[in-house]
């Protein structure tokens, strides 16, 4: 967004003030006598500071600013398009021992900047339309609107997708994260100025210690598989340190998240698959022979708690009992705390490393990937083994070393999770996990007489059982009965106005629902409504009322275009396809694309920029 509000002249502008500035900057300090490194510079000089290096970072942080220590006796100035004819001034000041400062005019006028010619750039760039046309705030607030008017996104909709936790990301944890005290301090400001991210970065750790039963835990790692990646190391550092150098095997069951195996190898593990029993438990009989078999270089049994298949293993504890009676450690994919927190805790019934991903359970908004962050846990043994920051003093130097290059990970973002905490409180955070199960097991509830749902436990009271925090719905019966796939149902929901569920994971053919606490009775009602509404559109195909090939099923999602063609060839009616409910005709999203093939868009890709023709026109 920032390259389409300024769009390639405006960047261009922008780098060339800063060029500029740079080398006044650099020629004001020769001239009041600094020792400035010459040589090419777009943004970033160096002068040499000597033995005054030390009294010369000092002077600037007194007068507001931080400069960087390039090497003991030098120091490294970086301007960007927040600088200020002031800033500089400032600057030559610091360095100006009293003498008169220069000109400031004089010299932009007539300075060439520190880039040499050879490196100019004289090809096009950005000349996508996109990049050309939003140059005002009115024009860019309209595009800005343009898109979200697209978006399918949680200001309309429920976003059901299992295994994501979409819930409310509340605005009073949001505002903190631009207030300027937590939004403008670098990662690697003086210790002296981050007391207040410490405090925070302190109080969060332990309360999240406290919500997982564990003895410690670092915030470093950026994201969920992140977090598995440092706590695989922590578990190999671990074992090496007690000479089991030959323990590199991670066990992982059939149902765990495709991140499992793909860290245990980053962490160079080898993996060992482990089956799961018809209630989507794992099955303990195999896990025993797996480790048997391995005892010798088991590392590790990496579950998923409860599981992605939506449940909890009630004999998780034996479960844990038994890994350790081989020498292997347990490590717990805590992506799934929404439906434990103050519920049960992972450190007590027997895991030895966690990862969160406080973008789930603790409400840092996570669509479109990130900013992520997946914290990881350990018992009191292992704490020694936690990433370290060497340039922060954070840790002694363990050979797991930093896992992010700044010391406290996505440090920006950690204000929405200490608010999320310190607002719901302990009380507050059984209540959402209480909530957030229930809700499952009422979408579970409801749509049991018309979808099959898989895997639910042994509860009882509920037809099939009970689930954890989400439920999948088994699709596959209705595929051979009426020909309409999972994929098909979730492309009707749009056209019902809802965000699909998760497709084909972790059971191919099915959709998992997961509702999160945000949601209230009403949106689950919605939901299931539509769901029961579109259960009996498969019914019409399986009775032959409307042919396999021609139903709104198999058409969705539709586009007001292809509604408003004159020519309707299908074999259901326009009103049928748009409006399948009558809340829709006060309340519809209209969908801007139709069916998109997906196979064939993963196979064929393409660029989609527009030709240079139509730049032409
Ligand atoms: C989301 C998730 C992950 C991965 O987290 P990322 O932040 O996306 O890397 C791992 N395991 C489970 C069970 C998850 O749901």
């Amino acid at each position: 967004m920032y390259a389409v509000y300024h769009g390639p002249e405006g960047l261009k502008r922008i780098a060339r003030r800063v060029a500029s500035y740079t080398a006044v900057l650099a020629a004001g300090l020769k001239q009041l006598g600094a020792a400035v490194i010459d040589g090419a510079a777009f943004d970033t000089i160096c002068v040499n500071t000597g033995s005054t290096t030390d009294a010369t970072l000092q002077g600037a942080r007194d007068a507001g600013i931080n400069l960087r220590r390039a090497s003991d006796a030098s120091v490294g100035i970086t301007l960007d398009e927040t600088t200020t004819r002031e800033d500089i001034t400032l600057l030559w000041s610091l360095f100006g021992n009293g003498r008169a400062l220069p000109d400031f005019a004089a010299f932009e006028k007539g300075l060439p900047p520190l880039i040499p010619l050879s490196m100019a750039r004289s090809s096009a760039f950005l000349t996508h339309p996109v990049f050309n046309r939003y140059h005002s705030e009115t024009e860019m607030l309209r595009y800005l609107r343009s898109l979200a008017d697209k978006d399918l996104a949680l200001d309309r909709t429920m976003i059901p997708l299992g295994s994501c936790t979409m819930k409310l990301n509340a605005t009073s944890e949001m505002i903190p994260i631009t207030w300027p005290e937590f939004a403008n301090v670098h990662p690697f400001a003086p210790q002296d100025q981050l007391a207040g991210y410490e405090l925070l970065d302190a109080q969060l750790r332990g309360w999240l210690c406290q919500a997982t039963g564990y003895a410690g835990i670092s915030l470093q790692p950026n994201a969920g598989s992140q977090g598995e990646y440092a706590g695989l190391l922590v578990i190999k550092a671990w074992h090496e340190s007690r000479g089991d150098m030959q323990r590199d095997i991670c066990v992982i069951p059939e149902s765990a998240h495709g991140t499992n195996p793909a860290s245990a190898q980053m962490a160079g593990m080898q993996v060992v698959g482990v089956k799961c029993d018809a209630l989507g438990n794992v099955d303990l009989t195999d896990l025993r022979a797996r480790c048997e078999q391995h005892q010798d270089r088991l590392a590790c049994v990496m579950i998923t708690y409860p599981s992605t298949y939506g449940v909890f293993e009630a004999r998780v504890k034996d479960l844990c009992a038994l890994v350790h009676s081989f020498g292997g450690r347990v490590y717990v994919d805590g992506a799934n705390m929404n439906a434990l927190v103050g519920v049960a805790a992972p450190g007590e019934f027997g895991g030895d490393v966690s990862h969160l991903n406080l973008h789930k359970t603790f409400c840092i908004p996570h669509g479109g990937g990130g900013p992520g962050v997946g914290p990881v846990c350990v018992v009191e043994d292992l704490v020694p083994f936690l990433p370290a920051h060497r340039s922060a003093g954070i840790g002694n130097g363990t050979q797991v070393g930093a896992v992010s290059a700044a010391p406290l990970g996505n440090a920006a973002v950690l204000p929405i999770s200490w608010m999320y905490v310190r607002m719901m409180g302990a009380e507050g955070l059984q209540q959402a996990t209480e909530a957030a199960i229930l809700a499952a097991n009422y979408v579970a509830a409801r749509l049991a007489d018309h979808y099959d749902i898989h895997f639910s436990g042994e509860i009882a009271g509920l037809k099939g059982g009970g689930v954890a925090h989400e439920c999948i719905l088994d699709l596959r019966p209705l595929k051979d009965s009426s020909g309409v796939s999972a994929e098909d149902v979730a492309k009707r929901l749009i056209d019902y106005g809802f965000h699909a569920p998760t497709l084909s994971f972790p059971v191919a053919g099915t959709l998992m629902v997961e509702p999160t606490e945000s949601e209230s009775r009403a949106e689950l009602d919605r939901f299931c409504d539509a769901m029961i509404a579109i259960r009996a559109e498969i019914a019409q195909v399986e009775s032959g009322a409307w042919p396999r090939e021609d139903n709104p099923l198999k058409h969705a999602p539709h586009t007001a275009e292809a509604l408003m063609k004159a020519d309707w060839p299908h074999a259901y009616t326009r009103e049928q396809a748009a409006y399948p409910v009558a809340s829709l005709k006060r309340q519809k999203y209209w969908v801007p694309v139709g069916r998109v093939d997906n196979v064939w868009g993963d196979r064929n890709l393409f660029c989609s920029c527009v030709p240079m023709s139509d730049y032409a026109a």
